[in-house]
């Protein structure tokens, strides 16, 4: 009996297989993210997921979601180092928009780290890493009073 596949009709179906194809969350973690069930993963996994890959991967469809955080990595330190001239500089704009990148960063990785591992999201808000990162953010900002309090305001309402 034909059947229609539900994860090959899903509407995110290119980052479904990209999570499939790298191996980074069990099926049983993916089935509760998109809404299916884990036997439609499975079927969809063995049916379909290897004849999609090749043509995906000829089309550069999938983004492999490691190589894509070593990216968002590299990116991240060449913020700090940016954060860091601009301070020795005493260059307020471009310290602000070094901070800005560093958050948007900071929000990406968390996001992607939790599409990465398996079993659990993470709460970037209480990783100890962001707190550190917020703290350090915060504290260079210390001078700058009005600097200060608007980062201090945009990380609360990124982080609610
Ligand atoms: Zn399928």
């Amino acid at each position: 009996m034909a059947m229609t596949c539900k994860a090959c009709t899903h509407p995110r179906r290119l980052e479904l297989d990209s999570l499939l194809a790298t191996n980074f969350a069990s099926n049983r973690r993916i089935a509760s993210r998109y809404s299916l069930t884990e036997a439609a993963i499975r079927r969809h996994k063995s049916l379909h997921l290897s004849a999609r890959l090749a043509k995906a991967a000829k089309a550069r469809e999938i983004v492999d979601a490691g190589t894509v955080l070593d990216r968002l990595k590299l990116a991240h330190e060449e913020a700090w180092e940016i954060l860091a001239e601009a301070r020795q500089a005493g260059d307020i704009e471009i310290r602000l928009k070094a901070l800005a990148r560093i958050e948007r960063q900071l929000e990406l990785e968390g996001r992607l780290i939790g599409e990465l591992r398996d079993g659990q999201t993470i709460n970037l808000v209480l990783s100890p890493d962001w707190q550190r990162t917020r703290l350090a953010i915060l504290e260079a900002l210390a001078p700058y009073d009005d600097a200060r309090r608007a980062v201090q305001k945009a990380l609360r309402q990124a982080s609610s």
